[in-house]
């Protein structure tokens, strides 16, 4: 569905974030993307949603190329969740639900419906959380209404930026869990960046592991990542993750 090839991505400040980049993300698949810090994994994130441009290389997306279109119609499709969830914190948990579905201009009570469908979704009953303020959620919470968001309007793929790390360990499995049934049931693609080695084996379909700007090497049954390392530098990684 996504294809990176030769991507490179240099920063003005002359800081090469990834080289050489051949990906293949397929449909309906959930494929994490981990390796050490500072390796171009958000940045790789970043450029599927044009929020950064590559410096070189090409990404397809349906086989076409993603830097010909309109970036506006291509975040449309594409939902995008980060750590931070940066909901808009004068709004409340509907409204921020909401965000797309404005955009767009559904009528009222096709959002209204939506919001609290998607709510339920997550875990947090409409009828307590519609009308909080993100400042009134704790951030699992806050977490969830992020996740709410990016799945307004069904996007196709979903780019997910350690999206659960707010969370504490039991609630983040909670969460992780029921995210992984949305995921299956909706059929969403997933790009996941995260630093939880055990996150992107439970989770994932594949696994990309990266080194410095570019994927080491990508791995079709994420329990042979733990099983059998397949270089040093992965099995240091995975070392340094538990
Ligand atoms: P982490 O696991 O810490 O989140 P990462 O793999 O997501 O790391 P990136 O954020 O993609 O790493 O950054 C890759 C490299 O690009 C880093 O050296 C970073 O300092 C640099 N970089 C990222 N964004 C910019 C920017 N806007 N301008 C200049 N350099 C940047
Ligand atoms: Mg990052």
């Amino acid at each position: 569905l996504i294809r990176f090839r030769g991507v490179r991505k240099e920063f003005a400040s002359g800081t090469v974030a990834v080289e050489g980049l051949d990906l293949d993300v397929r449909r309906h698949e959930l494929l994490a993307l981990v390796g050490p810090s500072g390796c171009g994994k958000s940045t790789t994130l970043r450029m599927v949603n044009r929020l950064v441009e590559p410096t070189a290389g090409q990404i397809l997306l349906d086989g076409d190329d993603i830097g010909a279109g309109d970036p506006v119609a291509l975040r449309r499709c594409i939902g995008y969740v980060i750590q931070h969830v940066g909901l808009f914190p004068h709004r409340t948990v509907a409204q921020n639900v909401a965000t797309v579905p404005r955009l767009l201009r559904w009528d009222r009570k096709r959002t209204t419906d939506r919001v609290d469908q998607l709510l339920d979704l997550v875990g947090l009953d409409p009828a307590t959380y519609a009308r909080r303020y993100p400042h009134e959620l704790s951030g699992g919470e806050r977490q969830r209404v992020g996740v709410a968001r990016a799945l307004a309007t069904d996007p196709p793929v979903l780019l997910m930026d350690e999206p659960f790390g707010a969370v504490d360990p039991v609630g983040r499995r909670r969460l992780q869990i029921e995210f992984r049934r949305i995921q299956e049931d909706l059929g969403t693609t997933v790009m996941l960046v995260t630093h939880d080695i055990d996150e992107a084996v439970q989770l994932a379909d594949r696994v990309a592991v990266f080194s410095k700007g570019g994927v080491l090497e990508q791995i079709d049954d994420p329990v042979r990542l733990l099983a059998q390392p397949a270089n040093d530098t992965v099995a240091e990684f995975v070392g340094q993750g538990r």
